[in-house]
């Protein structure tokens, strides 16, 4: 793989710590604004994208095959998940697209095991996902807060690892990606809000104590990142204080896999020059 998911893929020995949120990984010589760069190939790329979802979903309906795509999103408060969805999803089909985000589990998601909505929110056969944050969070925040005892927190690596292994092995293929800012620009993100009424419906004065907790966060970032990304199931970091790079390399991440997995349109299941005749033969 000489590709951007090569580039962005963590293995055992990644630093979380050592990755520059400002850097531009795998970004090609520019000769233009890199902006306006990254708008034009976001789109061309949402064009492929959107070939390949509606390939997906043929497929799917005729089942010859029962593929589907995960793009799990996580990241810091202001990180931009809510950006980077409305990137990619802006090519895309509504109606084969399902987009879940997940906030802190109801009494009832509480009363079972912390898979148990994650898998309710599976897309189907034929679809593509989004998770705005995940099955993650409860090896982070719950892991910072203490939510539940460290003996069950730190099981879980391994029961996600099994999950994703058998979602996989059911023709679910995720893309997992961490955006990951920096502390400062978190802080000027934060601000933005603060300055501005229509965001202030973003803003929650919790997030004030969460940006206290910053490092707790980023350790337990590197444990989630390095002890689940696997074969199956890879992790990617994006370098995400740059929203344009961020757009890009979340789009180029998702247009490789898609390349790899290359959904058919399904064959005719019917004598495709017998209807031609028959149609020939009416009025
Ligand atoms: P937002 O993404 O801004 O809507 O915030 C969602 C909130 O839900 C974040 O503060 C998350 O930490 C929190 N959250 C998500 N999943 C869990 C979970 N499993 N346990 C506790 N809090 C969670
Ligand atoms: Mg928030």
């Amino acid at each position: 793989m000489s590709d951007l998911r090569s580039r962005l893929a963590v293995n055992a020995h990644t630093k979380l710590s050592d990755i520059d949120p400002r850097s531009t990984p795998g970004l090609p010589d520019l000769r233009h604004d890199p902006k306006d760069w990254s708008a034009q190939q976001v789109g061309e790329i949402g064009e492929q994208l959107a070939g390949y979802q509606e390939r997906l979903f043929a497929a799917a309906k005729h089942e010859t095959s029962k593929s589907r795509v995960l793009l799990v999103l996580q990241a810091m408060d202001c990180g931009g998940k809510d950006g980077t969805v409305r990137a990619i999803a802006r090519g895309m089909n509504p109606a084969g697209l399902s987009a879940v985000g997940f906030g802190p589990p109801t009494a009832e998601e509480r009363s079972h095991d912390f898979l148990w909505r994650i898998r309710r929110a599976l897309p189907a056969p034929g679809m593509v996902g989004i998770f705005n944050r995940s099955h993650y969070e409860d090896v982070l925040v719950v892991r910072v807060h203490e939510l539940v005892p460290e003996k069950e927190w730190s099981a879980r690596y391994e029961q996600i690892n099994a999950f994703e292994k058998e979602l996989a092995g059911d023709d679910l293929t995720m893309v997992k990606v961490m955006l990951h800012i920096s502390f400062q620009e978190q802080k000027e993100r934060l601000a933005d809000r603060l300055d501005d009424p229509a965001k202030y419906w973003k803003y929650n004065p919790g997030d004030l104590d969460e940006r206290q907790r910053w490092d707790d966060y980023q350790r337990a970032y590197q444990d989630a990142l390095t002890k689940c990304s696997t074969a199956e199931a890879p992790w990617y970091v994006v370098p995400a204080d740059r929203k344009w790079y961020r757009n890009w390399a979340v789009a180029t991440l998702l247009q490789e896999t898609f390349a790899e997995l290359d959904p058919q349109y399904p064959p005719a299941d019917f004598d495709v020059n017998a209807e031609r005749e028959r149609l020939k033969s009416m009025p």
